[in-house]
């Protein structure tokens, strides 16, 4: 199904660019390269950095928390200095996906990308973070848009003797990992089956949808002075904390057996993740990277997939990740809160438009990407639906991109009945 000349020229394209990474003399580094190998590393070179001594190329610089200045290579453990590598290797790759395949403009003239590890600082829109004890944020990452506000000081009285203006381009935040223990979390949970968060829970939360609501829980999850506890983010709306809280119960009644005993996901390491970080940046244009919708973030699942080649993202990667896994390749039913921005990392957008891939069902994987792609420019919004907007842009875009655009609408059309009826296709 995904073998047309289309692919064939992607593989040729980034098959070179690992020639040429590696055709050059010089310091070696470790990278991940494959998440199907599991967690081995391979030795690359990178004859592309401003100075050997530090991560750093024309494109993107690696930088520690929140300083300025790039990591500097002889002064990293070795967990950094992976993490450090594998982010220049998988970001360089990403591009050149976008450069070489979907001929991006915006990526032709993107400007160096500034990438933060080890971050745990919230972003905050007016002061680029929040102090650090604020919503800190573990196994997970962000890519933030170019922004401008201030920077202050407080000095010991908390009196401001400081008000710097500040501004900031395009940027990517990789958080630590934090192993949650599942044990933990649910102990500290209520145990009545008659609590009125578990009645919601029951209502919203279909069994599938219990490892996505375990997922997005951990957004709200911190591990503050030794004990996990359900915090509120500032980009989140409340009501979510009530069906993450009522999805543990359940999990804790119903499911408990399938429980890993930790979740954790260290960002920075995970090809896939990295991917769909710079698909967020190649797709800032249009889509704003934060804005956390489900068609967005389907988007960035989407491109990740096809960077990486397959539509199982994070998968394999048990030393860097666990319970961080979505597969496109399974059919997912359809519900209404897949639209709520909760629902946002469900996977279902990846599922819904690798499945228009199949060839008789579908349009093949070559109109299916020439679609998304061109679609994009028409679903930035925050209120843009996946049932509503995104099947119908689909559409639009192939009113002038499709070879016959009466039938394959018919197919478009046939296809996303089924899908949203979640009959079997
Ligand atoms: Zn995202």
């Amino acid at each position: 199904m995904m073998k047309t000349n289309f692919k064939k020229s992607v593989v040729l394209v980034l098959g070179t660019l690992l020639v040429s990474m590696a055709a050059h003399a010089g310091e070696k580094f470790k990278v991940i390269p494959r998440v199907h190998n599991g967690a081995a590393t391979i030795e690359v070179e990178f004859p592309n950095l401003k100075d050997p001594r530090f991560a750093e190329t024309p494109d993107f610089k690696i930088v520690n928390q929140m300083e300025d200045s790039p990591l500097e290579w002889s002064k990293l453990s070795d967990e950094d200095r992976l993490r450090a590598a594998n982010l220049i290797y998988h970001l360089t790759y990403a591009k050149q996906y976008f450069l070489n395949v979907m001929h991006s403009e915006e990526v032709a003239k993107l400007e160096q990308i500034t990438i933060r590890i080890n971050f745990i600082n919230d972003y905050n829109r007016r002061t680029h973070w929040s102090d650090e004890n604020n919503n800190p944020q573990y196994n997970t990452s962000n890519s933030i848009p170019a922004g401008s506000g201030f920077r202050v000081k407080f000095d010991d009285k908390g009196e401001m003797i400081e008000k710097t203006p500040i501004s900031w381009n395009r940027e990517i935040f990789f958080r630590p990992a934090k192993p949650l223990s599942v044990k933990d979390i649910l102990n500290k949970l209520p145990q009545d089956p008659l609590n009125p968060t578990i009645k919601t829970a029951r209502d919203v939360i279909y069994p599938t949808q219990i490892s996505t609501a375990i997922q997005n829980g951990f957004r709200y999850l911190s591990n503050t002075n030794g004990s996990t506890q359900i915090v509120s983010s500032t980009t989140h709306q409340v009501g979510t904390l009530a069906v993450i809280e009522g999805a543990f119960i359940l999990m804790k009644q119903v499911n408990r057996w399938l429980l890993p005993n930790t979740y954790y996901l260290d960002a920075a390491m995970v090809p896939e993740v990295i991917y769909h970080e710079f698909s967020h940046i190649a797709l800032s244009d249009y889509m704003t990277p934060n804005l956390g919708t489900p068609v967005i973030e389907g988007y960035a699942d989407y491109f990740a997939a096809q960077i990486a080649g397959t539509p199982k993202l994070a998968k394999k990667l048990k030393a860097y990740s666990r319970g961080f896994e979505r597969d496109g390749s399974k059919s997912k039913n359809y519900s209404l809160d897949l639209e709520n921005n909760d629902q946002s990392t469900s996977g279902y957008v990846l599922s819904l438009l690798w499945g228009l891939h199949d060839q008789k069902k579908g349009l093949g994987a070559d109109k299916t990407l020439e679609l998304v792609w061109d679609a994009r420019k028409n679903l930035k919004t925050y209120d843009a639906e996946i049932r509503n907007q995104l099947s119908h842009e689909l559409r639009l875009s192939c009113q002038h991109l499709c070879a016959h655009p009466g039938n394959d609408d018919m197919t478009i059309i046939q296809y996303f009945d089924l899908r949203f009826t979640n009959r079997k296709y």
